[in-house]
């Protein structure tokens, strides 16, 4: 069913009974009901019937969707809501609806985030500002108050700059180490080899410690998640093809990877791999199709392979801060933060958990609204810095009462934005943790 067909009959099972309203972050921080999954589907349906104009006034309340899918998960009508967001985000695209500000600053990121070396060579020049002593100045003075709300919240969300990020040296296959369970390949993503290399870094490690071969296409690039959750689609479709080719040119016979098929594409991004997964429907292709259904996040693959006994036999407790090994009595307290489109996009929640499990001496704590979206969600946290910012702190106050040592998260969005709003914990990829654990290292 085309994508426009699924959203004329999504609408069409809700009973307004308002279930989908608490779980609904842009409903928590703005409290209208033209900002909450109720009140657009409502607008939606007037819409159609002609009796609602889809001015900017109306799109603004589109807009301040976060796109978490906290919704579908809360409705007990089965109204899809994800599919009629993305229906509706292209429309939000024409030129009227937004202001020539809204429009150039959102042209910007997307002539940048989905391309890193476009994104590099705009980094190279802060790399002796990001994480030093002048950020901190300048943050501390309010010179970046002056940059504007939305520059400013991009300062804010700017991690310190690790050399790896500016260079592309992964080999093109890297083997398993002992016997050969399996032969996959690995999507870097975009933001996440830039802003957070050593994620990919410890998903190798991890994956190959346990008898998984991985192919790394080195031509690569964005998966196309940054403009498809804002319904860009022209540019997410030359962003997935593109994707699909970089591995097509590697794999096969007569290639530089080997003839042998890959058992599955991971990812480590829960925002690409939202994306990935729905090539079929994006791509409308047998190509797109067969490309997504190969497509697995890295923790669903690691748990439906399973641990090797000897990855398993070789993981230590983590240490603490002050380099005490974690023990039965005093262990390394872990929270671990769902991704929204982990959770409600992929239905994925017991396995980055299971994982976590196998780290002895490792305390899982729940927070209390842990369906709830950080505040992240893509670019929103760049476009609405003001709702993004309420929902990081109420996200924070919540990560903090479980009284966890680490977050764990899986999505590079969802890191910044903790990273940003939770300054005193650390947050960790749960893969990294992994592979800390394998290496006996600190949490
Ligand atoms: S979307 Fe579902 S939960 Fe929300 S008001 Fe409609 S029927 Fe109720
Ligand atoms: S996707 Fe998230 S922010 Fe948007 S309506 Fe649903 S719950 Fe609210």
């Amino acid at each position: 069913m085309s994508t426009a067909a699924a959203a004329a009959n999504a609408t069409d099972p809700c009973v307004h009974c308002g279930f989908c309203l608490p779980t609904c972050a842009s409903y928590r921080v703005l409290g209208t009901e033209m900002d909450s999954p109720r009140g657009r589907i409502h607008a939606l349906k007037a819409i159609e019937a002609g009796e609602l104009e889809l001015d900017a006034t109306t799109a603004g309340h589109f807009d301040s969707c976060l796109g978490c899918f906290a919704c579908v998960s809360a409705c007990p009508s089965g109204v899809r809501y994800d599919e009629l967001i993305e229906a509706t985000r292209p429309k939000l695209n024409a030129p009227e609806l937004r202001s020539p500000a809204q429009r150039a600053f959102r042209q910007l990121l997307f002539a940048l985030l989905p391309y890193p070396q476009r994104l590099r060579a705009v980094l190279t020049p802060l790399r002796g500002y990001a994480g030093t002593p002048l950020q901190r100045l300048a943050r501390w003075s309010g010179l970046t108050r002056m940059l504007g709300p939305q520059l400013e919240a991009m300062e804010q969300l700017l991690p310190p700059l690790q050399p790896e990020a500016f260079r592309d040296g992964l080999p093109l296959v890297v083997p398993a180490r002992g016997e050969r369970r399996a032969r996959v390949g690995l999507v870097l993503g975009c933001v996440q080899r830039l802003f957070d290399p050593g994620v990919n870094a410890a998903t190798l490690e991890v994956l190959t410690a346990n008898g998984v071969e991985v192919v790394i296409p080195p031509s690569q690039g964005c998966c196309g998640a940054v403009t498809h959750h804002q319904g860009e689609l022209e540019q997410t479709r030359e962003l997935a093809n593109a994707l699909i080719e970089s591995f097509q040119a590697v794999v096969g016979p007569g290639k530089a990877a080997g003839p042998e098929p890959l058992d599955a594409v991971l990812v480590a991004a829960s925002g690409c791999g939202h994306t990935l997964k729905h090539y079929d429907r994006l791509l409308e292709s047998d190509q797109g199709a067969a490309f997504a259904s190969q497509v697995r996040d890295v923790h669903q693959f690691l748990a439906e392979l399973g641990l090797s006994d000897a990855f398993q036999a070789g993981l230590q407790p983590l240490s603490h801060s002050d380099s005490q090994p974690a023990s039965a009595d005093n262990p390394v307290v872990v929270a671990y933060h769902d991704a929204c489109h982990m959770l409600h996009g992929q239905g994925i929640s017991a396995e980055p958990r299971q994982l976590l499990r196998a780290i002895p001496h490792l305390q899982l704590r729940e927070a209390t609204e842990a369906g709830v979206c950080c505040g992240s969600a893509g670019i929103y946290n760049l476009v609405q810095p003001e709702e993004a910012a309420a929902l990081g702190a109420i996200k924070a106050a919540d990560l903090t009462s479980t009284g966890a040592d680490v977050v764990a998260s899986a999505n590079i969005g969802c890191t910044m934005q903790l990273r940003r709003h939770l300054p005193a914990v650390a947050v960790a990829h749960p893969i990294e943790l992994l592979h800390r654990s394998a290496c006996g290292g600190q949490a």
